[in-house]
């Protein structure tokens, strides 16, 4: 591709920003990537302690299309870079009464075993499957890889004709519960909105294709895991010309007559036409930009609702818990009570719901042979106190909830390796509002043209990339927003 001559500062080395970086080096950009940590990947870094590897955040690879077709967009194929593998079964429940249930992706059994809970469920479960197909298919086509400047992108005529088909106005838990009376199977049908950060009681019914990439797509790893697709994007970026370096924290966005110039760092100023910021967009609007060249201001913040944050467990066990499978859900009896202790009266849940990885399930390589490499996460509300004796508190708290309701007696004496990452860790790391694990939450007024735009309002040359601008929070996403800045860039739409 022949050069443009231009210059591209991406800050930030999330999704977002190395996806960015791959398309706009592709495009003949002579782009420099700045990543204020000592590694890459941003939420989708690596930790390690011995022969222990742990992905820090994402850990479900779903929607493989739009991975396969981000690649195609660089002229790659995932499978060049990538041996991924499809997890069966896709995901084990365990309910608070002891009822135990994998969700296969292989829909003749997973509909019987809906079918054991409640009368017909199995028949309901494919119309909800082949509604959510096609929800998946007008969303991913209409919707969510576009740029919107004003209510006319979203209000087209084929939103108008088609949006009243994704149930927007309607909440989640309302357009489950016409389908499925049965509250575990309810439940198992909306816990894919932790993806997206939200309650199923104020999320549009609209991300119930959710269900269509859980059950139909499926759910899958790819070996080394997921830090793997961050190394392959560096891969490919610097192959195309990108310069990346870590350890370099920005501090300012440097503007002139309202135009992007550069960027300040403690080594000094980086030059830049265009500057793509994949940093937390509260961090870079109220932070690195001087107020006059704000769009989105600290009034705007106070304003929003964020998706929670996380109290993660890393642990290294030395034997091996045979009930585990790959990925594993505890689902509380009373949900509202556990979305309310992180949306509406913000504390520590005491019996909450909680997700437990072990890739050591499927992947050798990431704990020794004989034990166990296990994340433990629990959402919880941003913005909480998070002292070392409420972490301390907090983690003996979960260890101990997880070895009653999981059954692993004993648990604690195997542990050999452990270490919490929560609230202030996000908000230190990666410079998180509020320490939010994952941005801003998926509302219905902070989706589409509502959620914040990709191109500054007041500097020419300024974008953003990443889960806070569109389409939104999760891996597949920031690779679509990536696209969207790319077209930003190139065409100005
Ligand atoms: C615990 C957890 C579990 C998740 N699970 C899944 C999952 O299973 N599947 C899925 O698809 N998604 C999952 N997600 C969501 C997904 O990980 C994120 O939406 C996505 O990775 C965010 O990417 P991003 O492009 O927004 O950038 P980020 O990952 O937010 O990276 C931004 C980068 O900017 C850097 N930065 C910040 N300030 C500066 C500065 N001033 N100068 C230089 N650099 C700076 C940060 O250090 C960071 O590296 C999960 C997230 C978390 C936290």
């Amino acid at each position: 591709m022949a050069q443009t001559g231009k210059k591209v500062v991406v800050i930030g080395s999330g999704f977002g920003g190395l996806g960015t970086a791959c398309l706009l080096s592709k495009e003949g950009y002579s782009v420099t990537l700045l990543e204020k940590n000592e590694q890459l990947g941003g939420r989708a870094g690596l930790l390690e302690d011995g022969d222990f590897r742990w992905d820090m955040g994402p850990s479900w690879y779903l929607m493989p299309d739009v991975f396969e077709a981000f690649f195609e967009s660089l002229g790659e194929r995932v499978e060049d870079h990538l041996q991924l593998e499809r997890l069966n079964p896709g995901y084990r429940i365990f309910f608070e009464d002891g009822d135990v249930v994998d969700m296969t992706g292989d829909l003749a059994i997973d509909a019987a075993t809906f079918d054991r809970y409640e009368a017909g469920a199995g028949e309901k479960l494919r119309e909800y499957l082949r509604l959510s197909e096609y929800q998946y298919t007008i969303a991913m086509r209409d919707f969510v890889p576009k740029n919107y400047d004003s209510y006319r992108d979203f209000f087209t005529r084929q939103a108008i004709v088609e949006g009243p088909k994704l149930h927007v106005l309607e909440s989640m838990d309302r357009y489950v519960g016409r389908f499925f009376t049965h509250p575990k199977l309810r439940k198992i049908i909306q816990y894919t909105l932790v993806f997206l950060g939200s309650s199923p009681y104020s999320t549009p019914a609209l991300y119930n294709i959710m269900s269509h990439v859980d059950f139909n797509l499926g759910v899958w790893y790819p070996e080394g895991g997921i830090h793997e697709v961050i190394q392959v994007l560096a891969r490919i970026a610097k192959q195309h010309g990108a310069e990346i370096r870590c350890n370099s924290e920005v501090e300012r966005i440097l503007v002139d007559g309202g135009r992007v110039v550069g960027v300040q760092t403690a080594d000094g100023i980086v030059e830049a036409d265009i500057v793509v910021s994949n940093a937390d967009l509260h961090h870079t609007e109220t932070e690195l930009l001087q107020p006059v060249d704000q769009s989105l201001n600290e009034k705007y913040w106070n304003k929003r609702t964020l998706a929670p944050s996380a109290f993660i467990i890393y642990l290294g066990l030395d034997t091996t818990i045979p009930h585990l499978v790959h990925h594993n859900l505890y689902f509380c009896e009373d949900w509202r009570t556990n979305f309310d202790s992180i949306f509406k009266q913000p504390s520590y849940p005491d019996n909450p719901s909680l997700y437990i990885c072990c890739p050591s399930k499927t992947d050798p390589s990431v704990a020794p042979a004989g034990h166990e490499n296990l994340f433990i996460l629990v959402p919880v509300a941003p913005g909480l106190d998070d002292t070392p004796e409420i972490r301390e508190q907090y983690a003996s708290h979960i260890l101990d909830l997880v070895e009653e309701k999981l059954k692993i007696p004993g648990m604690w004496d195997h542990i050999i390796s452990q270490h919490i990452f929560s609230i202030n860790d996000f908000a230190s790391r990666y410079n998180s509002y509020k320490g939010s694990a994952l941005g801003l939450a998926h509302t219905l007024r902070q989706s589409a043209v509502w959620r914040p735009n990709n191109r500054s309002k007041k500097v020419r040359g300024l974008y953003y990339v990443g889960a806070n601008t569109n389409p939104g929070i999760g891996m597949p996403m920031c690779l679509i927003s990536a696209q969207l800045v790319r077209k930003r860039v190139l065409y100005g739409k």
